[in-house]
């Protein structure tokens, strides 16, 4: 029973630059799987988000974002669970948290842009994890780059096979379709055809069917041209090298046109990987174990600042969860019930009363859950994996009356175990430096500090730019490193001790300098 619930589950996230196409493909995947009211709300989500650039509307949306941080939806007898990425005005560090709980990610590529800045940064966290990668390029039927070009790009900088799926015919006002390299036919493309109804028109053919030149003439040798040459290059797919990160299958479309859209909800289910194995300090946790396992990946303040309610978001690992059962903390030792699990988007009411590895539940609670706990029927067991990045910002915190000094710590510390942003303490002096990967974390948390702790804090630039995590096999090397170079020295949450530099060149020459020392851009929560 758990077995089949498991093998029939795929959980991904869609990893893309704004305005590529993500809001507007989720709708459609949703649209094409049938949960319709689903899409709507996807919809309306982005445009509240966009008719301000104000972060507090964010705020207010904090109830609708956490219904749609994950889309359930059921195609071809599997169950989906699409985890939103939080990427425009608010990226954070959750959006590359919530890549840590998926099996697989869908890269979404304008084909007039290319790989962009925040995809390339959301890959490095996929490519850490060997997350197997979907790609999807979209937009084809404006006026876009070369597709050789495209793939070229993806290649160097993904430094990762591409395998092309499908292979477009012309693009604009010429966009033919694309032709199938798998199932050797085209699927032509009718713009407009904006309903799920409309499938696409398929044609069998091979590629030197005369009909086709007579029908698509020009684009349609050209693209033939190409497919050769692609062919001649790329290697076949292979579904191993898929799964370990070291291919992507490529599909070409136009989401907002519903032209591809169905093929890759059949790559999902086809090709994306079920829930695997997780490692835990003590032991791998295979998904299928009937006993209940999970690991928070995301803590959400929720509505009533005055309450300080969090919704903590989990993964199941293992086993099955029954809503109202209770589960262990395992870092606290303490009990946590399970009779309000929050609901989120799904096409089934009955989501949350059961619910096995690989979907995600959210558990109300007061700060008794924490980033990185894992819950167990009973069991001890510590899910590593979940990782901290190295800040890419810093700033100083002061306040403006001492004498709240301690309800500034306090705030600090809850609002770094959210997650919301990071906190150090410098080896020498006495203020604080905030780290975060996105701007907006820092007006969230000064905002939040002032309307949930009492606490007018100031926060400006500070001179480093960039933080390392340092080890050393010999402590004492460690030891003799941090006094070198006390004045750059700062600890974090957990008293893990970082190097501070303003350039990345003076990275490279402490690297160089102290070679039994190793410098990490990312901290798995222990
Ligand atoms: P997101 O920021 O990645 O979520 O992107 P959206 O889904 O909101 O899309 C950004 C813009 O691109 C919107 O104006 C969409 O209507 C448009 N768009 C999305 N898909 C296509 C497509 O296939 N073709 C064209 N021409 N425009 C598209």
């Amino acid at each position: 029973m758990i077995d089949q619930e498991v093998k029939r589950r795929r959980t991904f996230a869609i990893i893309s630059h704004p305005d590529a196409g993500k809001t507007t493909l989720t709708e459609k995947l949703l649209m094409f799987a049938g949960a319709i009211h689903i899409a709507g709300s996807v919809k309306a989500r982005k445009a509240s988000r966009y008719a301000t650039s104000d972060w507090m509307e964010i705020e207010k949306q904090r109830g609708i974002s956490v219904a749609s941080s994950v889309m359930q939806m059921e195609y071809r007898d599997h169950v989906i669970n699409l985890l939103d990425t939080p990427g425009h005005q608010d990226f954070s560090e959750d959006t590359y948290r919530v890549l840590t709980a998926v099996d697989a990610a869908l890269m979404v590529i304008d084909a007039a842009n290319g790989v962009e800045a925040q995809t390339l940064r959301l890959l490095e966290v996929c490519r850490a994890r060997n997350t197997p990668i979907l790609t999807f390029i979209n937009k084809m039927d404006r006026e876009v780059r070369n597709p050789l070009d495209l793939i070229d790009e993806i290649e160097r900088t993904l430094d990762m096979a591409t395998i092309p799926f499908t292979w477009p015919i012309g693009m604009g006002k010429q966009f033919h379709g694309v032709f199938d390299l798998q199932h050797h036919c085209m699927r032509v493309f009718h713009p407009g055809a904006d309903r799920v109804e409309n499938e696409n028109e398929m044609i069998i053919s091979n590629l030197d069917d005369q009909a086709m030149i007579e029908r698509f003439g020009e684009s349609f040798i050209e693209a033939r041209q190409e497919i050769d040459l692609i062919r001649g290059v790329s290697p076949e797919f292979d579904r191993d090298a898929f799964l370990a990160g070291k291919q992507t299958p490529v599909f070409f479309g136009s989401a907002i046109n519903n032209f591809g859209v169905r093929e890759i909800l059949d790559a999902l289910i086809e090709l994306a990987p079920p829930p695997k194995s997780r490692k835990s300090i003590q032991r791998e946790v295979p998904p299928v174990e009937p006993k209940f396992s999970g690991v928070v990946f995301k803590i959400q303040a929720n509505m009533n600042p005055a309450h300080r309610d969090r919704i903590a978001f989990v993964r199941i690992c293992s086993g099955e969860f029954k809503r109202g059962m209770n589960l262990k903390i395992v870092r606290s030792g303490k009990e946590v019930r399970t009779n309000t699990v929050v609901s989120f988007l799904s096409q089934r009411r009955e989501l949350l009363e059961v619910a096995y590895a690989g979907d995600i539940i959210g558990i109300p609670n007061h700060g008794t859950l924490q980033l990185g706990d894992t819950l167990t029927e009973g069991e001890t067991l510590h899910f590593t994996g979940l990782p901290f990045f190295a800040p890419e910002i810093f700033q100083t915190v002061e306040i403006a009356d001492p004498m709240r000094s301690k309800q500034l710590k306090l705030g600090l510390t809850q609002l770094g175990e959210e997650g919301a942003i990071q906190v150090f303490r410098p080896h020498i002096g006495s203020s604080l430096l905030l780290g975060a990967v996105g701007n907006l974390q820092f007006e969230v948390v000064t905002h939040r500090l002032q309307h949930e702790y009492g606490v007018d804090a100031r926060i400006a630039t500070a001179k480093y730019q960039l933080a390392r995590w340092i080890t050393a096999n010999d402590p004492q090397e460690l030891q003799r490193f941090i006094d070198s170079n006390a004045h750059r020295i700062a600890y974090d949450a957990v008293d893990a001790p970082t190097f501070l530099a303003s350039f990345a060149a003076e990275i490279s020459v402490a690297k160089e300098n102290w070679p039994a020392i190793s410098f990490h851009k990312m901290r798995e929560h222990a």
